[in-house]
């Protein structure tokens, strides 16, 4: 059966042009139009003049969604984009849920690099072994199972990356995220954190638990808890794979 329209769903990766992958560079020079967040429109628009950009503001996901469906069902190939990877706190779930039942349209999801490998890579090598992602924002996930989720994390000495640390709203939520996790960590446990990736700006820092517990971070930072045996090397943050003698 031949599809009508194809719908491109395109992880742009943390921000800067090259950062994001061959495919999804090749995705969006395929697109007619592209659809996406105002802040990742303009992260990308210099790149891809001659396309038809239609932007939403936050906070309005399905809309952007059918948007992208109504425009790839006029028989037009289109993209959505997303920061990172499009299936990480992204919409690519949310895109096949609302075009289940659109069998003419073609729905191809072009992976990203995620905010916690390209901070990661800031660091140094943070995420060396089992590492857990959980996001502290509680907008569609109830806080006792962000609690518990941390509670599980830390007990089981994962290194935890923590997405959404903290926004105006919810200003201290990181502070309480540290003291869970302080309930099995160390306070010394070397932590780190990355404002801004591969934008300007971009900013990263490496410190203890106690420390990572009484800073600030907004939602533009990514952040990182170590494991036991993580440690600082050169002002990097490192969890060791285990080989001796290093
Ligand atoms: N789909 C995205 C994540 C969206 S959730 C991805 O895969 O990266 C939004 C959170 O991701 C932010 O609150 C922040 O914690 C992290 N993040 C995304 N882009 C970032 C960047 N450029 N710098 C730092 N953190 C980032």
């Amino acid at each position: 059966m031949t599809k009508s329209g194809k719908l491109y769903v395109v992880g742009i990766g943390p921000g800067s042009y090259e950062d994001m992958t061959i495919r999804a560079i090749k995705a969006l020079e395929e697109s007619e139009v592209i659809v996406g967040y105002t802040v990742y429109i303009d992260l990308i628009k210099e790149h891809f003049p001659d396309k038809e950009m239609l932007t939403t503001p936050m906070r309005k996901e399905q809309e952007r969604c059918l948007l992208a469906i109504e425009e790839a069902k006029k028989g037009k190939t289109a993209a959505m984009v997303c920061s990172g990877d499009s299936g990480v706190y992204g919409m690519s779930g949310l895109i096949l849920e609302m075009a289940r039942s659109e069998e003419d349209l073609e729905i191809q999801i072009i992976p990203g690099v995620t905010a916690a490998l390209s901070g990661g890579a800031v660091l140094g090598a943070p995420l060396g072994h089992d590492f857990a992602v959980i996001s502290l924002s509680d907008l569609l996930t109830p806080m006792e199972l962000i609690e518990d989720r941390l509670r599980a994390s830390a007990q089981a000495d994962m290194v935890i990356c923590l997405y959404n640390p903290s926004s105006k709203k919810r200003a201290d939520y990181l502070k309480r995220a540290c003291e869970i996790v302080m309930e099995y960590k160390n306070q010394s446990t070397i932590c780190g954190l990355v404002k801004n990736i591969g934008r300007e700006e971009e900013v990263m820092a490496v410190m203890t638990l106690e420390e990572l517990r009484d800073t600030q971070t907004d939602m533009f930072t990514t952040v990182y808890i170590g494991n036991s045996m993580t440690k600082m090397i050169n002002g990097r943050m490192v969890t060791p794979r285990g080989y001796k003698n290093v």
